[in-house]
């Protein structure tokens, strides 16, 4: 079976409806195809400010609702990355072989530095730990959202590399992008993705956002000038964001779509798309917090699952060590 890693930052309360259109809803599809691991990417999370009791909280919140969507732990590999030490040990490793021009051509870092007011090195050198976390375990896919596509290619060309100058080593991993999907956009701004760490209460849908609250955000998205439900997002992204949602959680085509509210306005289509969205998040809200009322349960099966990634991240770790003329870690 080929191999499948992928990572979550845990740096929010809750995921979004655009982690599960974007890459959550592949995570659980490809569960059945491939030897998954996937974890919650903690070290990531603290790129940005963060709160250490928070963190805590919603690592475990996160890991809880993977769990919920669908993720299974007896068939997939589900741990939590602070867990498994070598992480940091391959990033500092491939850091040394980064060009420092080449992490600068990141566009997520120039995006969120902008936003930030303390912007850490941690931040710049992220997609580099993000490529070992995938070369750690020598994934042959990686299924993200159509934001990391550029990551994704870093952690390519970083393996190659490495391969080339020491023999090989990694797996050259292939992103899993969901094209119908792509990004599902700020429901106040839809030029930007929405996103845990940067959208306003109001733009994003939370899987855990409650049903009325889920309604009133899709009835106040942003919609755009004129009265037609057509999917054209240069000039109308705004319903054709939605237009997207509604189509991938129904498995109904754009056309088929546009065709069915060709006589309706936006007032209509926004309705119906509320219930849709406040049925398929409030199972899912119901299912995480049954997995956090028990949290010693939980907190084993994320053990399980950090010491059998950890056997595989070791073994790699250590070929690499060898490659690169270190004595082995004890
Ligand atoms: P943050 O704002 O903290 O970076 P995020 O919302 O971007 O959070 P991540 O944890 O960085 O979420 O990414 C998790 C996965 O979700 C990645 O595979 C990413 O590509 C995907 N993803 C994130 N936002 C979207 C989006 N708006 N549409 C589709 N996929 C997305
Ligand atoms: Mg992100």
């Amino acid at each position: 079976r080929p191999r499948v890693l992928s990572g979550i930052q845990p740096t929010a309360d809750s995921f979004h409806l655009g982690n599960y259109l974007g890459a959550l809803r592949n995570w659980v599809a490809m569960q059945d195809t491939h030897d998954a691991f996937y974890c919650v990417v903690d070290l990531h999370a603290i790129t940005v400010d963060h709160d250490p009791k928070l963190l805590r909280k919603r690592s475990r919140i996160a890991a809880a609702q993977l769990l919920a969507v669908g993720i299974d732990p007896a068939r997939s590999t589900l741990f939590v990355q602070s867990q498994v030490p070598e992480h940091p040990m391959l990033s500092w490793i491939l850091e040394c072989h980064t060009g420092f021009g080449e992490a600068g051509r990141m566009t997520q870092f120039k995006d969120k530095s902008a936003k930030n007011e303390r912007v850490s090195v941690g931040l710049f050198t992220y997609p580099i730990l993000q490529a070992a976390d995938i070369l750690l375990y020598r994934a042959d896919a990686v299924p993200v959202g159509e934001d990391q596509r550029q990551h994704l290619e870093l952690s390519r060309d970083l393996a190659q590399r490495f391969n080339t100058k020491y023999g090989n080593v990694f797996t050259v991993p292939e992103a899993h992008i969901i094209k119908a999907t792509g990004t599902i956009q700020d429901l106040t701004e839809p030029a930007r993705k929405m996103s845990k760490s940067n959208s306003q209460p109001a733009g994003i849908i939370d899987l855990l956002d409650d049903p009325n609250r889920i309604r009133k955000k899709i009835k106040s998205a942003v919609t755009d000038t004129g009265r037609e439900i057509v999917f054209d997002p240069e000039n109308k992204p705004g319903v054709s964001n939605l237009l997207t949602i509604y189509s991938s959680l129904t498995e109904t085509s754009i056309e088929e779509l546009q065709n069915r509210y060709a006589d309706s306005g936006y007032g209509d289509f926004k309705k119906d798309l509320a219930e849709i969205v406040a049925d398929f998040c409030a199972p899912i809200a119901q299912r995480t917090k049954s997995y956090l009322d028990d949290t010693a349960e939980l907190d084993k099966i994320l053990l399980a699952g950090a010491e059998k990634a950890h056997s595989v991240a070791a073994h790699t770790l250590a070929r690499v060590y060898r490659k690169m003329g270190f004595r082995e870690p004890v």
